[in-house]
């Protein structure tokens, strides 16, 4: 029999399809933003590649796409707070326009570290897109220019994101059962 997620999953909290058109209308907004310039977009591995595919896409701009990975949770849920880069850009970014998109803000902490990181490099101009943010868990200040989704303090699975390096192709995002990862939280 194939796979079930839905047996992992308590909720789904944002479907396909609103996914869709809210990725549709943030790119709408990019484009009128930067029209007449040239994009770079800069995702963040792992989380952000379906997010970033799929705005990309709809984008009405000359655009181009690196990517940049930095550690994150590991195998729990909760943020340490330490960041470091463990893929580095494979150009400069000196004088480009660029865009950070990212999948989640939780506490902010990898975007304030990304932000302070890129910024040294000298980029024409620096945005961030994020498709999802919980406000509720925040402990630093960061500036997100584009914002899909605000969503309640639950741990989220889907639409790039993982648990465990599972669930990120679901096309939709939604809840984990808590006692899936209780026991490593
Ligand atoms: P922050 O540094 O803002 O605390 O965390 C950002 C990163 O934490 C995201 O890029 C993502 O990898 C991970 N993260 C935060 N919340 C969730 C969540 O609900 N589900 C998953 N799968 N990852 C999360």
């Amino acid at each position: 029999m194939s796979w079930q997620p839905e047996a992992d999953l308590q909720e789904v909290l944002l479907t396909e399809a609103q996914i869709k058109t809210r990725v549709a209308e943030m790119a709408r907004q990019i484009t009128r933003d930067y029209d007449g310039r040239q994009l770079l977009l800069i995702g963040i591995l792992k989380g952000a590649v379906m997010f970033l595919a799929d705005l990309v896409r709809e984008l009405g701009v000359k655009a181009s796409i690196d990517f940049i990975a930095v550690s994150s949770y590991g195998s729990s849920t909760k943020s340490s707070g330490a960041v470091r880069i463990l893929k580095d850009l494979d150009s400069s970014i000196d004088g480009k326009d660029v865009l950070v998109v990212e999948d989640i803000v939780d506490t902010g902490l990898t975007l304030q570290y990304l932000v302070n990181t890129l910024k040294a490099r000298k980029p024409r101009s620096l945005k961030m897109a994020a498709l999802l943010d919980k406000p509720s868990r925040r402990k630093v200040d960061v500036n997100v220019d584009y914002l899909g989704f605000q969503i309640p303090d639950k741990f989220v699975v889907g639409y790039g994101l993982d648990f465990n390096e599972d669930y990120r192709h679901l096309p939709y995002v939604a809840v984990l059962k808590p006692e899936l990862y209780r026991e490593v939280d």
